[in-house]
């Protein structure tokens, strides 16, 4: 196959993978689009009076870039000892760091309250190191079990890369190589997604909405029965979206013309979202409230975690696990979202042509995804790029231009 068409079969690929929702490393299953047999919308489902984006490139009031920690062979979970001290890991989530946090610092913390439990005196102090999605996590979940926990970190949430994150319960998103997980991978990750999905559950309808559902439409240009493959070269990401076909309410396939977009299929999903900067602010007062401490600190070699007071330690140090335990394992992999101001009454995910936008409370999220789940692998390049984020709204500019102001079917 030439250079030409197969970066046009995996254009192709990808646009319709976007369309669909989901990324390339996606399950296997071909989904019908444009299944003309839809049935016709009733007069007053919501879809039929979509509120249109206003994408222009002058409400765009930031540009974030965040390094997603992928390990190949999936995130880092096991002990290790550093003189007295017992070490944790709770490291390496890649694109579903939010989404696997709970179920993820779950395993970690159990192990954490094992080895804590059976110091010669049994400790009720346990640290983490990191305030990301995961040391937030384990340190909730390490208080529950009744332990007085501290928190040291260089940076305070607001300032990590999970801050950075777009909002979604993607918990397969670059999570590992298909080929590079141990056996008991896929159902250790299965019991992790559960543990979150039920955790999400429990805060949708809190004050602040930290956690929604939302419509999700996945619009595209073009009629097709799509087969997600993998374009190739590119890497087998592993995909265990099937395993948790029951927590997914099913999409339906549209009438364009019950829609306000022009376009040959529209799919509409409920998807779980989360607003991160009032999620994250939540979890930090629920610490705080149960009496946690944050330390400001930054570790420049393991052996300075031994010195810590707490005997027992649980290592959330995200992509900075890299530099910090030499973990070359840790690949990055740069992801860019654009915030637009947000804007009443739009409130609904879409996807389109390489970009989805997703309506959180903070901003409205755009991201460019074309590239699949290569798009940034092995790029630790922080630097905005405006061009990347002007284009993406450009996209959705030319898009919202033929928005028809009421559905006419
Ligand atoms: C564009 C983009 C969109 C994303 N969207 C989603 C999404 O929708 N859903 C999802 O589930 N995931 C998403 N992710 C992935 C998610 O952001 C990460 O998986 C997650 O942020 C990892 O969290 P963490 O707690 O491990 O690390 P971090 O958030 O990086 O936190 C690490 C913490 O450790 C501290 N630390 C690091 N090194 C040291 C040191 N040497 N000494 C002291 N402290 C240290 C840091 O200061 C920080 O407090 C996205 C990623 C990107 C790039």
């Amino acid at each position: 196959m030439s250079q030409t068409s197969k970066v046009g079969r995996r254009r192709l690929l990808q646009s319709l993978a976007a369309a669909s929702g989901m990324g390339l490393g996606g399950c296997a299953a071909p989904i019908l689009l444009g299944d003309n047999s839809s049935e016709r919308l009733g007069p007053n489902d919501r879809a039929r009076f979509l509120v249109p984006l206003r994408a222009q490139a002058d409400r765009i009031f930031d540009i974030t870039v965040c390094l997603r920690p992928f390990r190949a062979a999936g995130p880092r979970l096991d002990t290790e000892r550093i003189r007295d001290t017992l070490v944790v890991h709770n490291y390496g989530h890649g694109g579903s760091g939010w989404s696997l946090s709970w179920g993820s610092s779950t395993v970690a913390v159990n192990k954490a309250l094992a080895a804590s439990n059976a110091l010669a005196q049994s400790s009720d102090r346990i640290a983490v190191v990191g305030c990301g999605a995961l040391g937030l996590t384990s340190a909730v979940l390490a208080q529950a079990a009744g332990k007085a926990v501290t928190i040291y970190a260089r940076e305070a949430i607001q300032q990590t890369q999970s801050a950075r994150a777009s909002g979604s319960f993607t918990p397969d998103s670059r999570i590992a190589l298909a080929d590079a997980v141990s056996p008991e991978f896929p159902a250790l990750w299965e019991e992790m997604a559960r543990t979150s999905h039920q955790t999400f559950r429990g805060h949708v309808g809190l004050a602040g909405d930290p956690v929604r559902w939302i419509d999700r439409y996945s619009v595209s240009d073009q009629p097709a029965t799509i087969s997600q493959l993998p374009a190739e070269g590119d890497l087998k990401f592993a995909a265990y979206r099937g395993r948790l076909q029951d927590l997914y309410p099913q999409g339906e396939n549209l009438r364009p013309a019950d829609t306000p977009f022009r376009a040959d299929t529209v799919r509409r999903r409920s998807v779980l979202m989360f607003n991160i900067a009032n999620y994250s602010q939540m979890l930090m007062t629920q610490f705080q409230l149960a009496g946690g401490r944050t330390e400001q600190r930054e570790f420049h070699d393991p052996q300075e975690l031994a010195d810590l007071p707490e005997k027992v330690v649980i290592n959330c140090t995200g992509y900075g696990a890299r530099a910090l335990w030499r973990d070359e394992s840790i690949v990055p992999v740069r992801g860019q979202i654009s915030h637009l101001i947000p804007q009443a009454g739009f409130d609904y995910a879409l996807d389109y042509r390489d970009v989805n936008v997703i309506p959180r409370s903070d901003g409205i999220v755009v991201q460019a995804v074309a590239g699949g789940d290569m798009r940034g692998y092995n790029d630790d390049s922080l630097v905005p790029d405006a061009r990347e984020s002007d284009a993406a709204v450009q996209t959705l500019a030319a898009f919202y231009s033929r928005f028809r102001r009421s559905a006419p079917g």
